[in-house]
């Protein structure tokens, strides 16, 4: 059998990392077996219509890397089937069903429903359609119901789902579901506006699309005996089904926008790195090796296994996202971050310096940051002299006699031709040597005059970045302003 599996979103409005985790499985299960992933979106509740949802996916989906095949509808590169622009055929199929009695008419109004699932509620049933007592054209037989739909009467098409008997299909990841007929709603398939639900456009393109396996989140579990149904009923094979685990947070709560982030553009937006980004994004649910966490695309395609996915929810862990993230910018190569780290120092008002000049920032400082865009605010000393100190390392590290201890070093340190991590290192070590002093006692002295801060990238490095004539400058001006009793 091919593999031909897709990934079939809701323009919401944007890409749930929950949605992004689907695709990515769809994604890798397809590549693995030499299979099809194609992209459809499922826009069949026109209520819900957002603009540039669908534009706003795309590009999400393919900033993570994720291809999907066939793109004819659009004759683009990367367009997707649109079930807005298919609605012809899921009106065939629904009234198909209706002449073969698979489904029927039903008129109730709004309230007329809402009385019923207030009766159902007060007899402790479940929210079912009451098929035997509501009107539809069952209870109202055929004269009536034609009557009716001459008259011009607002109807639904609804699923008339067997009585007795159970529905069975198996799930890759959680075995064999059998759900009794009776817990089965009779589920509207055309909406009184014509237009059809998620459930028979999903049904119907699932079948002509030859979609052998529906990998999906769970949240749609609960639906899929419907559709197994739906399948019987047009005599069409079932597709295999896979339902991935629900996304949680660190309190084991369903993943909601309420509680944070859960949009893909928001971490973009955070400044993560993508392939830090999918690698996490695909440990959820599911380890390939239980060895160790950082794994390429390739690995990912390589070792991906469907029926190794957990059934239990998987914890979207920020703390681990965070690591994931550094261990990626470690590895990060400087002619990828040098543009990334220039966009970031120019928000921060940081123009003008040379690619070479971000390339060492970037490399004395990437082990340091979670993100790149942390860098411009940490190293702020490198594009202008300090006009702030650290109070209590300057109390720590700046006794009476250490304005007297450093005059002599940055004496010799002005007579460097060349002013290098090496040249600065030696000059300083050899003036240690010479005034018996340890040279761990002259760094903290050193960084206070240069940066004002405790913390920072080694000490030879930072002083060749910020250029002989500069450190000078910063030197006497720190000790002028402490003779004056500024500081
Ligand atoms: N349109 C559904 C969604 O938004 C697709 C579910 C499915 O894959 O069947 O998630």
């Amino acid at each position: 059998m091919d593999v031909r599996v897709r990934f079939a979103p809701s323009p919401t409005g944007y890409l749930h990392v929950g949605g992004l985790r689907t695709a990515l499985y769809n994604y890798l299960f397809a590549r693995k077996h030499g299979g099809k992933c194609i992209l459809r979106i499922e826009d069949t509740d026109r209520t819900r219509f957002v603009e540039n949802a669908t534009e706003n996916l795309i590009e999400n989906l393919r900033w993570a890397g994720i291809e999907f095949d066939e793109s004819l509808e659009k004759g683009g590169e990367f367009g997707p089937y649109v079930q807005s622009e298919r609605f012809d055929l899921y009106t065939k199929y629904g009234l198909e069903l209706l002449e073969k009695g698979l489904a029927y008419y039903a008129f109730d109004t709004s309230e007329e429903l809402e009385a019923m699932r207030q009766r159902l509620q007060e007899e402790g049933g479940s929210f079912k359609y009451d098929r035997n007592k509501m009107r539809n054209s069952i209870t109202l037989g055929n004269e009536e119901t034609k009557r009716l739909l001459d008259s011009g009467e607002k109807y639904v098409i609804r699923m008339k789902v067997p009585e007795d008997g159970e529905v069975k299909f198996n799930d890759i990841i959680r075995g064999e579901v059998t759900v009794p007929c009776k817990d089965v709603d009779d589920q509207i398939l055309l909406k009184s506006d014509g237009f059809p639900t998620y459930h028979l456009a999903n049904v119907v393109d699932d079948h002509f699309m030859q979609i052998s396996h529906v990998i999906r989140g769970e949240e749609w579990l609960p639906s899929t005996p419907k559709h197994v149904l739906l399948y019987q009923f047009f005599g069409w094979d079932t597709p295999d089904f896979a339902h991935l685990p629900l996304l949680l947070n660190d309190k084991k709560a369903k993943l909601s926008k309420r509680h944070g982030d859960v949009a893909v553009e928001d971490f973009r937006a955070k400044g993560y790195l993508k392939d830090a980004f999918v690698n996490f994004i695909a440990l959820l649910g599911w380890n390939p090796t239980g060895d160790r966490e950082i794994y390429s695309m390739e690995e990912l395609i390589d070792l991906f296994d469907l029926s190794k996915v957990n059934k239990a929810g998987a914890v979207f862990d920020l703390k681990k996202l965070a690591w994931m993230n550094q261990q990626y910018l470690k590895e990060l190569s400087t002619a990828e971050a040098v543009p990334v780290l220039k966009v970031e120092l120019e928000k921060a008002g940081v123009a003008n310096l040379r690619d070479e000049y971000i390339g060492k920032i970037f490399e004395l400082f990437k082990e340091r940051v979670t993100f790149i865009g942390e860098i411009p605010e940490m190293t702020n000393y490198l594009y202008a002299a300090p006009s702030e100190f650290e109070e209590a390392y300057m109390a720590k590290r700046w006794k009476a006699d250490t304005a007297d201890l450093v005059r002599p070093l940055i004496e010799k340190l002005s007579t460097l031709s060349e002013f290098t991590h090496d040249s600065t290192h030696d000059c300083t070590k050899a003036f240690c040597e010479e005034a018996g002093i340890k040279m761990g006692e002259l760094m903290h002295p050193l960084r206070l005059m240069l940066t004002g801060k405790s913390a920072g990238a080694g000490m030879f490095d930072t002083m060749a970045l910020i250029g002989k004539e500069e450190c000078l400058n910063r030197f006497s001006s720190f000790l002028a302003r402490k003779e004056a009793g500024e500081l």
